[in-house]
């Protein structure tokens, strides 16, 4: 098969390789479409430690091509999208639920070949059939919808509470049209004017740019989002939680920062994280179907397999949104 291989750092090469064989309890998925996402720039500039070479990717929409031993309920050729981060079910983490945080957890395109390949391999239990209605190009927004989701059910807004989104990114932009379903009063900020009329037109009732002054934002905000993943973003977002303020912080930031800690026992604020998903593709699958959710204002490109080396390297452009790849 046609496969997109992450060589070294920063270099990915289109070669052809033997396709996987799904083993016990697994489908090989023949990839239609897929989704670059911050997660393969990070991998792609070599900052996971993980051996190499390896596939990236880990959102995407193909069907059924064939059952491993042990699997039912799949018919060949049915539409399927994958939720790419395999738990391993039975530590006491998985067994409390929380399988997003499995210590043992396997990542799709990281720890294992991923989706930018003509033909890739996934345990059952992590694969979910696309509803009648939903299209390939909108259906592949199912996983950074989750994770946009995932954060709301961290701490979801109250109607009318006002609502800050840090960085206005594709997991930004989901995080507040969520807001919005939920009547909160949205405010975006990023540092990108572009993507901050995309926040207005995806129901932001204000935004501010990051470039400017923030200091007559400060202590305004009922609930902030920090999806900007920047090094201040938790230190911002503490500093623009008003009294008892929540803040979700979604990003990973690469290095550290130092919050102010005062803040955080003056204001009673609350401070949580939110890692990916556990449960939601049905319900986010159900959202992008009814259409409650816009995605295509998010697409900045469509590309062949073939231009993602030259694409993940201009990966940093600031008006960029989400690049899918066409596979097949
Ligand atoms: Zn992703
Ligand atoms: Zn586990």
């Amino acid at each position: 098969m046609k496969a997109a291989l992450l060589v070294e750092p920063r270099t990915i090469q289109i070669k052809d390789v033997q396709a996987p064989e799904p083993g016990p309890y697994e489908v090989l998925i023949r990839v239609i479409m897929a989704g670059i996402c911050g997660s393969d720039y990070s991998l792609y500039h070599g900052k996971l430690a993980v051996p190499l070479p390896v596939i990236p990717g880990h959102e995407a929409v193909g069907v059924i091509e064939r059952l491993g031993p042990g699997v039912s309920g799949f018919a060949l050729g049915q539409r399927v999208t994958i939720q790419p981060n395999f738990a391993c079910g039975e530590c006491p983490v998985c067994r409390s639920g929380h399988i997003n945080i499995c210590p043992a957890k396997v990542r799709l395109g990281i720890d294992r070949d991923g989706v930018f390949a003509e033909y890739v391999k996934v345990p059952a239990r992590y694969v979910w059939p696309i509803p009648e209605g939903l299209e390939d190009g909108v259906a592949v927004f199912t996983e950074p919808l989750a994770v946009a989701t995932h954060a709301l059910k961290i701490a979801a807004p109250r109607k009318g509470d006002r609502t800050l989104i840090l960085g206005a990114g594709v997991i930004g932009l989901l995080t507040l049209q969520m807001a919005a379903l939920h009547g909160a009063e949205v405010t975006a900020c990023d540092l990108v004017e572009k993507r901050l009329a995309l926040a207005k037109r995806l129901g932001a009732s204000q935004v501010i740019s990051a470039n400017d002054p923030m200091e007559s934002a400060y202590n305004s905000f009922d609930l902030v989002y920090e999806a900007s993943g920047a090094q201040a973003g938790l230190a911002q977002a503490i500093q623009l939680a008003g009294p008892s303020g929540r803040i979700v912080v979604l990003g990973l930031p690469g290095k550290e920062n130092p919050v102010a800690t005062a803040l955080i026992v003056r204001k009673e604020l609350q401070i949580m994280g939110s890692m990916i998903y556990t449960d939601e593709f049905p319900q986010v699958m159900d959202m992008l179907k009814t259409r409650q959710i816009e995605t295509a204002p998010l697409i900045t490109a469509k590309i062949p397999l073939s231009e993602l080396n030259r694409t993940l390297k201009a990966f940093a452009s600031p008006d960029r949104v989400k690049i899918l790849v066409t596979v097949q």
